[in-house]
């Protein structure tokens, strides 16, 4: 019986994977079309100081597929990753933040405020990367101390030498980092000091049960310290309770990125008046 049970299991598990690829090659196609189609937008989320006041936004992409509805980016990235199509998709994300930036640089109230991008390494290692940064910064007159390239510990690992040079390039005009997700990757902490980093970010899984998990809140103070020692800013992401956001304030972290203060929104929403409700 064991085996009989074990041979549907394995005809289930192999109709499953069998779809799951499909599922993926499917995806994967549309996803060839998807920037041309225009189905890819930005959406923007704030990052505030400990008055709420907010300081900058993160750019976020977003998929709208035709029959599917909204696709995860957690599922269209890393497709877009291993396809190299992250490569024009995110020329374009960068375009947008720097076409973004330099209308703000003309705005009074907005001039001040930072666009965060998050950066794959695939398109980190393009050996044009620099050049066609500077190009998109000098095309949109970006402030370029107001952009913020968000990169993640694997990044890091994958060529710390050449990584750690067009960081250096970069830097040299101005433009900021931001190390993503800190603490889920499995780098030693050596690159804090090698790296020309600007502010680090404590992924949202050691914030949401930061009141009740010890080992959290133990891991998430120690962050702080070390981020504020090394000269980083540190930023706190999933911010979602008032809870969260006083324990942080009183250990020291002044920046947050969370529902609290307001999730993604496209651009045209993210300085709206919240709407009244009746
Ligand atoms: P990330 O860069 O760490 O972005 C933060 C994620 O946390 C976003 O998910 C955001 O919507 C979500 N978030 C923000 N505040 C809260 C909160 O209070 N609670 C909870 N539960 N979640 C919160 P999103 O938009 O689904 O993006 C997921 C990931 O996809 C990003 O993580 C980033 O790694 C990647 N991604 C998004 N846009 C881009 C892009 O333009 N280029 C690249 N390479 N990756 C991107
Ligand atoms: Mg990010
Ligand atoms: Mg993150
Ligand atoms: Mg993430």
């Amino acid at each position: 019986q064991a085996k009989r049970l074990g041979g549907n299991r394995f005809a289930f598990f192999n109709g499953e994977m069998q779809a799951s690829v499909l599922e993926r090659a499917n995806l994967e196609a549309d996803l060839h079309h998807a920037l041309a189609r225009a189905e890819l937008s930005l959406h923007y989320q704030v990052q505030v100081d400990h008055q709420g006041a907010t300081v900058g936004v993160e750019a976020l992409l977003r998929w709208q597929h035709p029959r599917r509805g909204w696709v995860a980016p957690d599922i269209f990235v890393p497709l877009a990753e291993e396809t190299g199509l992250i490569v024009p998709i995110g020329h374009w994300v960068l375009a947008s933040a720097c076409q973004l930036l330099g209308q703000w640089a003309q705005s009074p109230t907005h001039a001040g405020l930072s666009v965060s991008v998050n950066v794959s390494a695939v398109q980190f290692q393009q050996t044009d990367f620099v050049r066609d940064l500077e190009g998109l910064l000098a095309q949109h007159q970006a402030p370029p101390g107001r952009l913020v390239l968000e990169v993640t510990e694997s990044l890091l690992m994958r060529e710390p030498v050449r990584i750690r040079n067009v960081m250096l390039r970069l830097r040299s005009q101005g433009v900021r980092f931001a190390l993503d997700d800190f603490g889920t990757g499995f780098s030693s902490l050596s690159y804090l000091k090698r790296l020309p980093l600007d502010e680090l970010k404590i992924d949202q899984s050691f914030i949401r049960d930061l009141l009740n998990d010890k080992a959290d809140a133990a891991i998430v103070d120690t962050t702080i310290l070390l981020a504020v020692s090394l000269g980083l800013t540190v930023v706190a992401e999933g911010v979602e309770t008032q809870a969260q956001f006083d324990w942080l304030k009183g250990h020291g972290c002044y920046r947050y990125q969370g529902y609290l203060f307001g999730r993604p929104v496209p651009l045209d929403a993210l300085f709206a008046p919240p709407e009244v409700t009746r």
